[in-house]
């Protein structure tokens, strides 16, 4: 049985890298495990002696905020050489350390690997000297490695997304949105270089959730007159009118000879050629750094407690896998697989195969591709030609990246030559005749418009608006309809499909879009919005524990999201609030004085400051303020309560990178489904939703099964599978686990 586990950051420094050690270091200790620490990756590995120091539940609170990694990371040239690597194995020997977790990207996993392999090796020369030398031998076992994916440049086999990548792209959007007011501003056009050496991944996905101009990619073989479309593009862009112009460009791309392109080439051209004002940002190390996001978080948090369970649940001995997510699956792969697969795209890149690098790289970078270069276009592929428009509307309450879902579903079906128009606020523009068309050049720029262009709004049909509704739908000879929003938006179209018998208007095609911040839709794992409300809620959390004053606090923060605990749990497990209250479970008096003993013990251990969130509809009784009420009653003045309630701020905002993408996406198979329906005159209603092989298209009798109605959400929600590991790792220190008796280490302080 495993007893001992050790934990390292390796390589490049990623955002998330500490809540990848906080989830393995407590998900270990709470197995019963000793916990050790490596400082500064294998460099601490092979110098052993103070590099390598216990680590306690508490000395990894507090950091899931904090960028960088507080273990340190270095890259280790010892380490590649054997005599290097026989050093560390006699300091992880001398430890009795049975398995070891390295968090870092492909350099790190191979070394890990290498190292798992050469083991028995190193062991028995160890052993020959001690037996030399009459030191006692040292015992008999083979090292496990568990690898995690920790690399801002997302080029890792085996997982959708790496750690820190999620953040790095937030980096580089927010970097395009800043720039896009600045060039509209002095007509200047901005090239904006990204990281990624082999890996188009941060260039690509920016480009997308940017609105870029241009884009260039290593995985994308160079036009031999690249020059020319480029400039072709930006001088058209400016003729039409659009305001900014930007050239996203991924640091590892190379012209067809192999050489790279810099940044300044690019700016030469255009300014060469076009006359215009160029600037070149490189946001170099900007993206490596900072807070991570709450995506980042989870996804290292969900793959720290994965990699420990791994080994405590499969023992074998030979465990060399790196622990990845593939379509929200936690996935364990062998480690020479994920890097040879992974080094296999720029090994085809170095042969100028870029197709087959393309193809390594997975479907969606295609596909992805594929938009960007629909979206840059200045004019559509087709003419209109097909009979009748298609209609879009946002419905219910407004949600962040709204209007990313709506200029893209528009956008993919002008470009196939069909007319769009925009349903002013929802179905209520559709009973009122307030339609408007819908052109290419008018829909440039949304991606980061907060709130709905097109408006939204609530309300409840009338018998009498069906008929207004279907003589509208004939009017404007309506083929189609893409509703864009939550629950409500999905019972009215329900309720257009009811009434097909009596009104014709309504035998059409239907594509919902789930847009609400609540994430409570069937059909899918993630709804448009609910990403950047869930930034927003870890963002205030991080904020008022900052506030952690001289006294003892417990803070009780409510949560939206309706009847799904979605973004309180979610949240929880980012900010590490220690509880969450959620409408799946409710609130018992039981459980209430349970958590009182619980907050006892932890201000008796030296806690400052405790903090839970509770959805707002986890109980009609224990309501916020009623929790506080009875909290500061059975305080006995030892500590103070306060409450904070962050209602709408979490329905605004610029949408996060993430629910840009997944706008893009959704929009794209709308407008493509649609499209379809129309061309094979079928009337098919259909709800996009991320799941399985991502983003896709299912029957809307599917949709109706999979809710439960009458409590609001659907009847199997993936994400309650992490209550426990919430739990687990929110609560206070487990008493008499053999890590916690060791001396307090000395780490360093997060970069
Ligand atoms: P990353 O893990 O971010 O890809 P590097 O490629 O620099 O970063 O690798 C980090 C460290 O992993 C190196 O400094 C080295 O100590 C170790 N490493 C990388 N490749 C090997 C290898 N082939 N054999 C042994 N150790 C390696």
């Amino acid at each position: 049985m495993l007893k001992t586990l050790a934990v390292m950051t390796s390589g490049g420094d990623s955002p998330g890298m500490n809540a990848a050690i906080r989830a393995v270091v407590r998900r270990a200790l709470d197995g019963g495990l000793t916990v050790y620490g490596v400082r500064d990756g294998y460099e601490g590995l092979v110098q052993g002696g103070d590099a390598i120091r216990p680590l306690e539940w508490k000395d990894v609170g507090g950091i899931l905020a904090k960028g960088g990694t507080f273990l340190g990371t270095a890259r280790c040239q010892e380490f590649k050489s054997r005599p290097g690597r026989r050093q560390a194995v006699g300091n992880l020997l001398e430890h009795r350390i049975e398995a070891l977790v390295v968090i870092g990207g492909d350099g790190s996993l191979m070394g890990a690997h290498i190292l798992a392999t050469e083991w028995l090796e190193h062991l028995q020369e160890l052993n020959g000297l001690a037996a030399q030398t009459g030191a006692e031998p040292f015992p008999d076992y083979t090292l496990q490695v568990v690898g995690l994916p920790g690399s801002i440049d997302n080029d890792l086999y085996g997982t959708d997304m790496c750690i820190g990548a999620d953040t790095a792209l937030n980096h580089i959007v927010r970097a395009l949105d800043d720039l896009s007011s600045t060039a509209a501003s002095h007509q200047r056009t901005f090239v904006v270089e990204t990281m990624g050496r082999h890996c188009g991944y941060l260039a690509l996905a920016s480009a997308l959730a940017g609105g870029a101009s241009w884009v260039l990619l290593p995985e994308e073989e160079l036009d031999p007159r690249w020059h020319q479309k480029m400039t072709g593009a930006i001088e058209n862009e400016r003729k039409v009118g659009r305001p900014h112009h930007m050239v996203v460009v991924a640091e590892g791309t190379r012209h067809l000879d192999g050489l790279p392109i810099h940044t300044e080439e690019i700016k030469e051209i255009l300014t060469r050629r076009l006359g215009i004002d160029v600037r070149v940002t490189v946001l170099g190390h900007v993206q490596r750094g900072g807070t991570p996001t709450a995506f980042d978080r989870n996804l290292a948090t969900r793959l720290g407690v994965a990699a420990v369970d791994i080994l405590i649940k499969n023992p074998t001995t030979s465990h060399r896998h790196m622990v990845g997510l593939i379509r929200n699956n936690i996935t364990a792969t062998p480690l020479v697989e994920v890097v040879e697969k992974s080094r296999a795209v720029g090994e085809q890149l170095e042969l100028g195969n870029y197709e087959k690098a393309r193809e390594l790289r997975g479907e969606t970078f295609s596909k992805t591709l594929e938009l960007v270069k629909t979206l840059t276009r200045i004019t559509p592929a087709q003419e209109k030609h097909m009979d009748g428009a298609v209609a879009i509307l946002t419905g219910g309450a407004d949600g962040p990246g709204m209007n990313a879902a709506v200029s893209v579903a528009a956008r993919c079906l002008l470009n196939q030559g069909i007319s769009v128009v925009g349903v002013k606020d929802a179905f209520l523009g559709l009973i009122r005749d307030n339609l408007v068309e819908l052109n290419w050049n008018d829909l440039v720029g949304w991606l980061n418009r907060p709130a709905s262009e097109i408006g939204t709004a609530r309300f409840d049909f009338l018998s009498e608006h069906f008929a207004a509704i279907a003589q509208n739908l004939k009017r404007h000879n309506i083929r189609g309809i893409i509703a864009i929003g939550g629950w409500g938006t999905y019972a009215k179209v329900a309720e257009l499909i009811e009434r097909r018998p009596r009104f014709d208007a309504f035998n059409i095609p239907m594509i919902l879009v789930p847009a609400t911040i609540d994430n409570n839709l069937p059909c899918t794992e993630a709804s448009i919005g609910a990403d950047t409300a869930l930034n927003t809620i870890v963002e205030a959390v991080d904020r008022i524990r900052h506030t952690a004053g001289a006294t003892h606090r417990v803070f009780i923060v409510e949560i939206m999201g309706r009847d799904c605990g979605f973004l309180a749990l979610m949240g929880a497990l980012a900010s590490g609030a220690e509880k969450a209250y959620l409408p799946e479970n409710g609130i018992s008096l039981a459980e209430l004085s349970g958590d009182m003993e619980s907050l006892r013990k932890a201000f008796a251990s030296g806690k400052r400051m405790v903090i839970y969130l509770r959805n707002e509809n986890s109980s009609d009784f224990y309501t916020t303020d009623f929790i506080r009420r009875v909290v500061q009653a059975e305080s006995n003045n030892e500590f103070e309560v306060r409450t904070a309630v962050l209602g709408h701020i979490q329905r605004g905002g610029v949408p996060m990178a993430f629910d840009r993408i997944l706008a893009c996406r959704m929009g794209a198979a709308a407008a493509f489904t649609i499209a379809e329906c129309m061309q094979n005159a079928s009337s098919d209603v259909q709800a996009v939703g991320l799941r399985g092989r991502g983003v896709e298209t299912r029957p809307f009798s599917e949709a109706l099964r999979e809710m439960d109605v009458q409590r609001g959400r659907p009847k199997d929600q993936w994400f309650l599978q992490l209550v426990e590991v919430a739990d687990a790792l929110a609560k206070y220190a487990p008493f008499n686990h053999p890590g916690q008796q060791s001396a307090k280490p000395r780490m360093r302080s997060s970069a």
